[in-house]
C-alpha cells in the first residue's frame, strides 16, 4: 500500500511518474536496456538529457541567456561552487549573505573559504519564523553576489517576494519550492537546486545561471565545480547521474501535461491553505512562522506537549501518515507537501489532526 509520505527529502514522486519509469525500467522504450545501465554517451541518453534541459527551459521559462546544467553533489556542494564561480576571476570573492535559517548558514560557512562574505541580514534572533527586510541598499555595492534560500525547508518560511539587490546578482538556494510557484528566473543571477525535494530522486542537483556570469571562475575552482564547463559539455563532462536525470524528465513531462507551474501553484495554495487554516482555528495546534512568509511546502507546527508531539507522529504513522517529525532544530511536526503530494493526503491529515485533537485535548 503506498502511504503519505511527509518527509522533507528525499520524498513523494507522482504515482503516473513512478509507474511510468517501472514500466520502462528493464527496456527502455525498445531499446534493449535500462537507463541505468546505458551509455551517457549514447543516442537514447542524449535524447533524456536535452529533453530534460527543454523541458525545465520551458516549464519555468527560462530566458535564452540563461544556461541550465544538471550536476552531482547536492545544493551543499553548489554552497561553494558559488563564491568558486562568482569570484570575478579573483581568488576572493564578495558575497553577502541573507541567512534565514539552516542552510543558509551553512552556504555562508562554506563560502566564507573563498573570500570575503558578510552576514547582511539575518532572522535568528526569532529562531527563522520570518524573512528579514532588506533593499539594494542593505548590500555591499562591489558584491560580487548577494545569497539567499528562497524557501527553508527546516523553518518552513519562504520569500513572499524577490529582494531588490540593484545591480548585484542575485543568488537563489532553491532546493525545496523549485517548480512549486511560478518565479521570474530574469530576477535572479543564479538559481540552484538539489533534486530530491521536488523533481527527482536524489543524486542530481539544477543549476541555471546568466550567462555573462560565466567564466568568471577563481583559480581555486575544481574543473567539475566550473558551471562553465558543464554547460560547454551540455552536463556532460563526466558522468552524469543518468537515472535521476531520467526521473527528472519524466517528472517535468507530467508537470507539463497536468498543466505546468501556474496549474500546480494553485494546487499547492490550495494545500497550504487547508492545513495552516485548520492549524489557525485550533487552540491545540501552533505553527510559529509569521504568516506573510509561511511557506507554500514545508509547514512545521506543534501539539501542546513533547510527548503529545510524540504520540502524534507514532499515531500518523500507523494511520499511513509517515515522516511527520519536525527536524530537530524546530521540534515538533513538520509537513512536507511538495508537488507530488496529493490534496487527498493533505487531507488526510487533516482529518487524523482533528481526531487526535478530539482524544488529546
Ligand atoms: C535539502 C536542502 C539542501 C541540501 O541539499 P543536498 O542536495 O542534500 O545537498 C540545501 N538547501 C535547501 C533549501 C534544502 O532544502
Amino acid at each position: 500500500m503506498r502511504v503519505y509520505n511527509f518527509s522533507a527529502g528525499p520524498s513523494m514522486l507522482p504515482l503516473e511518474v513512478l509507474e511510468k519509469v517501472q514500466k520502462n525500467l528493464v527496456d527502455y522504450e525498445g531499446t534493449g536496456t535500462s537507463v541505468m545501465e546505458m551509455s551517457h554517451r549514447s543516442k537514447p541518453y542524449d535524447k533524456i538529457n536535452d529533453d530534460a534541459h527543454t523541458l525545465l527551459r520551458e516549464l519555468m521559462h527560462i530566458p535564452d541567456n540563461y544556461s541550465i546544467i544538471f550536476v552531482q553533489g547536492g545544493a551543499s556542494m553548489q554552497f561553494e561552487a558559488v563564491p568558486l564561480n562568482l569570484a570575478h576571476s579573483s581568488s576572493c570573492a564578495k558575497g553577502d549573505y541573507i541567512v534565514t535559517g539552516n542552510f543558509s548558514g551553512k552556504a555562508y560557512k562554506e563560502a566564507k573559504k573563498y573570500g570575503d562574505m558578510v552576514e547582511v541580514a539575518s532572522s535568528k534572533d526569532k529562531n527563522f519564523t520570518y524573512i528579514p527586510k532588506t533593499s539594494a541598499e542593505s548590500f555591499r555595492s562591489d558584491a560580487d553576489y548577494v545569497h539567499i534560500c528562497y524557501n527553508n525547508t527546516i523553518f518552513g518560511t519562504r520569500y513572499d517576494d524577490v529582494p531588490d539587490t540593484g545591480a548585484i546578482p542575485l543568488v537563489a538556494d532553491m532546493s525545496s519550492c523549485i517548480l512549486s510557484q511560478e518565479v521570474d528566473v530574469s530576477k535572479f543571477g543564479v538559481i540552484y537546486a538539489g533534486a530530491q525535494k521536488n523533481i527527482a530522486p536524489a543524486g542530481v542537483t539544477i543549476v541555471i545561471v546568466r550567462n555573462d556570469l560565466l567564466g568568471q571562475e577563481s583559480p581555486l575552482c575544481p574543473t567539475m565545480m566550473k558551471w562553465a564547463v558543464q554547460v560547454e559539455n551540455k552536463s556532460l563532462y563526466n558522468t552524469p547521474p543518468t537515472f535521476s536525470t531520467y526521473v527528472a524528465s519524466e517528472v517535468f513531462a507530467h508537470l507539463k501535461s497536468i498543466g505546468g507551474v501556474k496549474t500546480i501553484q494553485k494546487i499547492n495554495e490550495e494545500k497550504a491553505k487547508m492545513l495552516y487554516d485548520f492549524i489557525d482555528q485550533s487552540s491545540f495546534y501552533k505553527n510559529p512562522v509569521e504568516k506573510q512568509y509561511r511557506s507554500l511546502m514545508n509547514v512545521p507546527f506543534t501539539t501542546p506537549t513533547q510527548e503529545l508531539d510524540a504520540s502524534f507522529v507514532a499515531e500518523a504513522s500507523k494511520q499511513g501518515l509517515i515522516s511527520l517529525k519536525g527536524h530537530r532544530l524546530v521540534g515538533g511536526m513538520r509537513a512536507s507537501i511538495y508537488n507530488a503530494m496529493p490534496v487527498e493526503g493533505v487531507k488526510k491529515l487533516i482529518e487524523f489532526m482533528g481526531k487526535f485533537e478530539l482524544e488529546n485535548k
